[in-house]
């Protein structure tokens, strides 16, 4: 629920307006897990809410897995059983190694916490549609969209799990797990929204990846509260794609890359563009040679992500100096391009390793 929802909520229990702020720092700020821990609010009022309906609450943490890099692959479940895999991705060392922050900064808020900035990677809905040949994601299906509060109440969930608090704690967004945002497209909005007004991450510390709904593309470039975008190119013409992500059938490469060029940046903005490798399949010089000519005067940036593997995954990870090749081509032609390190690999938290596993060789974290 937004401020309006809270406000009507309010207002139809007879109740003043400065009400509805309380609900929402409750929810949003503390993170409360239900209507009785919002001590804030008079017992009456309390049950008079809950007599409306509402209830209130955080989706269940049912598994955590920690990986060797710090790592953490949460298994989120919701009230009709079904689950979603949302993933903590600390990063630095708290500054405690010389990073050129003052001495005796120990008001930094992240001072002994091992980490200087994290980044949680939020799924959007249950299992994906899209059926990309190299996601383990895409094996389950889609089972649902989620709602804007269960896109919310992942984040939430984590955040109180971790013991922090944006914007105090540097907190990225990446909507980079299980599911197409631009397929849950309402809700997935709204949830941005909320996130970047009501729990206090600011847009400009969230990406959004789609695997290339052009339509959304466009509607995207309207927000006016909206991500950074980031499209998952992944081949470098439209046979090899096809074959690889069937929906280049529906919106091909001329159509993705003209809703790519028309986006609407803003200042120092840049459209990221992710292209998994997959051994001998689009790795080649000339397969690079192909990605500079689609981006080609495009204010453009390129994400490389050697594959993760899996079961029932049948392609293969190329050499390390396979992408360090492919990533030289790039940048010699001026397109700013990196290398995603992979994080979590060992507990499958890593791009398309999403697929809400659990048994697997690391024990669950107590
Ligand atoms: N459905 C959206 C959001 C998920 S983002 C999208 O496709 O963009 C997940 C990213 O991981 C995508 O860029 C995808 O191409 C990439 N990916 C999928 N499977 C992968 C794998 N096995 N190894 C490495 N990256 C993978």
């Amino acid at each position: 629920m937004d401020r309006e929802e809270f406000s009507a909520l309010v207002d139809g229990v007879g109740e003043p307006a400065y009400r509805a702020q309380q609900l929402l720092e409750a929810v949003y700020r503390q993170r409360v897990e239900s209507l009785e821990q919002i001590t804030t609010l008079p017992q009456q009022l309390r049950l008079k809410l809950a007599e409306t309906g509402v209830s209130i609450g955080l989706p269940a943490i049912e598994n955590r897995f920690v990986s060797q890099d710090g790592t953490v692959r949460y298994l989120i479940g919701f009230p009709d059983g079904q689950s979603v895999e949302t993933v903590w991705m600390p990063e630095g060392d708290g500054g405690e190694a010389g990073d050129g922050s003052e001495a005796g900064d120990s008001a930094a808020p992240n001072a002994g916490r091992g980490w200087d900035r994290a980044t949680i990677c939020v799924s959007s809905q249950v299992g994906c549609a899209v059926d990309c040949q190299f996601c383990l994601t895409a094996l389950l299906g889609v089972k649902r969209n989620l709602s804007a509060g269960e896109i919310v109440g992942q984040v939430c969930a984590v955040l109180k799990d971790q013991k922090v608090s944006p914007p105090e704690h540097r907190v990225n967004l990446v909507f980079m797990g299980m599911g197409e945002p631009f397929l849950n497209y309402d809700n997935f909005m709204k949830a941005v929204r909320l996130l970047a007004e009501e729990v206090g991450v600011a847009e400009s510390r969230m990406t959004v990846s789609t695997a290339g709904i052009v339509p959304r593309i466009h509607d995207f470039g309207e927000e006016p509260i909206r991500p950074k975008l980031a499209i998952s190119l992944n081949a470098s013409n439209d046979e090899l794609r096809t074959r690889l992500m069937p929906l280049n059938r529906k919106w091909n490469l001329e159509m993705l890359l003209a809703a790519a060029r028309n986006f609407p940046l803003r200042p120092r903005e840049r459209v990221t563009f992710e292209y998994v490798l997959l051994n001998g399949v689009n790795d080649s010089p000339a397969n690079a040679e192909e990605v500079v000519e689609l981006l080609r005067g495009m204010r453009a940036k390129v994400n490389l992500i050697a594959l993760n593997p899996g079961p029932g995954i049948d392609f293969s990870t190329p050499a390390e100096e396979r992408v360090t090749a492919f990533q030289q081509r790039l940048i010699k032609a001026g397109i700013p391009a990196f290398v995603r390190r992979p994080r979590g690999r060992d507990i499958y938290a890593a791009c398309g390793q999403l697929k809400r596993t659990v048994a697997i060789a690391t024990a669950p974290a107590p």
